[in-house]
């Protein structure tokens, strides 16, 4: 399913405005039916705020500062126009799911197994030229061990099978930002790219907490800097977080 990324500051009448404009254009074109919508907050998200592709105040695309005084002046036609140019440029995009929600939606049914083995909901995927090569879930109960998180168990598990400890060509899939151990393991064997679903805020944000930026933290003081790509299948990713931490402590 095609995904418009869908940029607003806040809750304001001009995300009420493109709700509706939604709604009224998917009743006009069933086309519209299949692309999905995913609203995306900068404060919140300023890490995967540039990724949008379409701001609900359609005209300020360009400028940020002036954002809320011509706010003031945009009428319900003005974002309906806004909205069916992004869906018309959704439906002329490829149709297959890119690469990178692929592995994601992989590191997502793995952190969804991961609950249904009485672990904790975190999945990883380590591809390689565009294959997947080994595969992680969350094991801290079953297998008593705190640090086996998805993502430094894969590590662990991956470099002794193949008897390596450099893994730059390679990129890890996480259903969400590593920890800052999981993080420092990337450092330690050298990640080419790191992908990640919810972020760390949105996680402990469930749980009560205020959470940060941990993987930027740790690779901004460290030597070795993967790449990073964030939010990819955000909204799936926080899902599978929430029904899990809202009945349980995490450990
Ligand atoms: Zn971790």
């Amino acid at each position: 399913m095609k995904t418009i990324r869908m940029f607003h500051i806040d809750e304001c009448k001009y995300c009420d405005f493109a709700r509706q404009a939604i709604a009224e254009l998917r009743e006009e074109n069933p086309e519209y039916q299949n692309i999905e919508i995913e609203m995306i907050n900068e404060e919140k998200h300023p890490e995967i705020a540039e990724n949008y592709d379409y701001w609900s105040v359609p005209s300020l695309f360009i400028d940020h500062d002036k954002i809320f005084e011509a706010a003031l002046f945009m009428p319900y036609e003005t974002v309906k126009e806004g909205v069916k140019l992004a869906f018309e440029k959704a439906l002329e995009t490829e149709t297959e799911m890119p690469d990178d929600e692929l592995f994601m939606k992989k590191a997502i049914e793995l952190s969804v197994k991961a609950v249904e083995h009485g672990n904790e909901p975190f999945g990883a995927v380590l591809v390689k030229d565009g294959e997947i090569v080994f595969t992680n879930e969350n094991q801290i109960y079953t297998m008593h061990d705190p640090t086996f998180h998805g993502e430094a168990g894969l590590i662990h598990r991956f470099c002794a099978e193949k008897g390596i400890t450099d893994l730059r060509d390679y990129t890890l899939y996480s259903s969400c930002e590593p920890c800052f151990m999981c993080s420092g393991a990337m450092v330690w064997v050298k990640l080419g790219r790191l992908v990640y679903g919810a972020s760390n805020i949105e996680l402990e944000n469930i749980i009560g907490n205020e959470g940060c930026n941990c993987s930027r933290i740790v690779f901004e003081n460290s030597f070795w800097k993967p790449k990073v790509t964030a939010g990819v299948l955000r909204e799936q990713a926080i899902e599978v977080l929430r029904d899990y931490f809202g009945n349980h402590e995490k450990g």
